[in-house]
């Protein structure tokens, strides 16, 4: 059957709703179940026993007799999980170098091209650095997309080494004062020793190049691959200082779940969410708003 809810949660929100349903009292069977729940909701383990031990603590010290009642302390204590403050933030520092990495696929370029497009319009000059030049297809798509947004690129031939065009990049940006970098970069995950290597050698240039850039390295994942991002997570953030997420193709997913685990068990922010393709989908994270969606009323 078809879930009835909608949202970030639904099939959560559904199995809350008939678990209220099932136990109508707030005792120690309801919360067993309600841990099951959690974890066949790409909640991870350590933080779905985090959040029944907080639960069983707030029935003891308030009360609660119905598992209605868990409603509201579900939500808070989602929202206090997600919410890393200022971390959920972009650093509001210029010029700011920003770095996407994630596996191809997950949404990389189209994140890049929402960011410069919300960059704009917020009146800060932007540039990309096409430095995926693994494919080809990849610079061409990020050029189309600097084309439509209004952007200047710096992008080298297919093959290139994606330091050398790192290098150029930061130099424009230099020249031109640009408050925005915006850098693209080759998802591969396969050789972990390679990658950890070529995003230090990336990582030197900038220092190097644009010493005085504040920096952020955001790790681009897709909702709808659930358990995946989460490795994904847990490999990328073994290789590179990540200062955030930017979690795409949310919408109709149901993997809410998965803000939770990357925020309690990885200290990782989800900064932005991806909400469609257009250039006005990508939105800021906001815990309250999000944890609201847990019971989709
Ligand atoms: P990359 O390989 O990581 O650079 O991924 P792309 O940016 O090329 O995106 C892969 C596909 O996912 C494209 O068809 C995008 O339009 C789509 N996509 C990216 N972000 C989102 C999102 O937030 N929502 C939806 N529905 N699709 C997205
Ligand atoms: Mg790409």
């Amino acid at each position: 059957m078809e879930p009835k809810k909608k949202g970030f949660f639904a099939r959560l929100a559904q199995k809350l709703d008939d678990l209220i349903l099932m136990r109508p009292y707030a005792d120690e069977a309801t919360i067993d179940d309600l841990e099951e729940i959690l974890i066949a909701s790409d909640i991870g383990m350590d933080t779905t026993l985090k959040i029944t031990d907080e639960l069983r603590e707030r029935v003891r010290t308030d009360r609660l007799h119905y598992s209605d009642q868990l409603k509201p302390a579900i939500e808070e204590i989602t929202k206090e999980l997600v919410d890393k403050g200022e971390a959920l933030k972009l650093k509001d520092q210029y010029p700011l170098f920003i770095m996407m990495i994630g596996v191809n696929g997950v949404g990389k370029t189209t994140s890049i091209a929402k960011l410069a497009h919300r960059f704009k319009k917020n009146g800060r000059s932007v540039l990309l650095i096409a430095a995926d030049t693994f494919r080809a297809a990849a610079a061409e798509q990020l050029t189309i997309w600097s084309e439509r947004v209004g952007v200047p690129i710096v992008k080298h031939g297919e093959g290139a080494d994606p330091s050398a065009v790192i290098f150029d990049g930061c130099a424009a940006a230099k020249a031109r004062g640009i408050d925005v970098v915006i850098c693209d970069t080759a998802g591969r995950l396969h050789n972990k020793k390679n990658l950890m290597n070529e995003l230090a050698k990336m990582n030197k240039v900038i220092d190097r190049e644009f010493p005085g850039a504040a920096r952020e390295t955001l790790l681009v994942l897709d909702a709808t691959t659930g358990k995946n991002a989460i490795s994904q997570a847990r490999e990328f953030s073994e290789v590179a200082d990540l200062t955030g997420i930017v979690l795409t193709k949310l919408v109709g997913t149901a993997k809410g779940g998965i803000v939770i685990t990357l925020a309690d068990e990885f200290d990782l922010p989800v900064k932005f969410i991806g909400l469609g393709e257009g250039m006005e989908d990508l939105k800021e994270f906001d815990p309250e708003s999000f944890a609201e969606n847990i019971f989709d009323e």
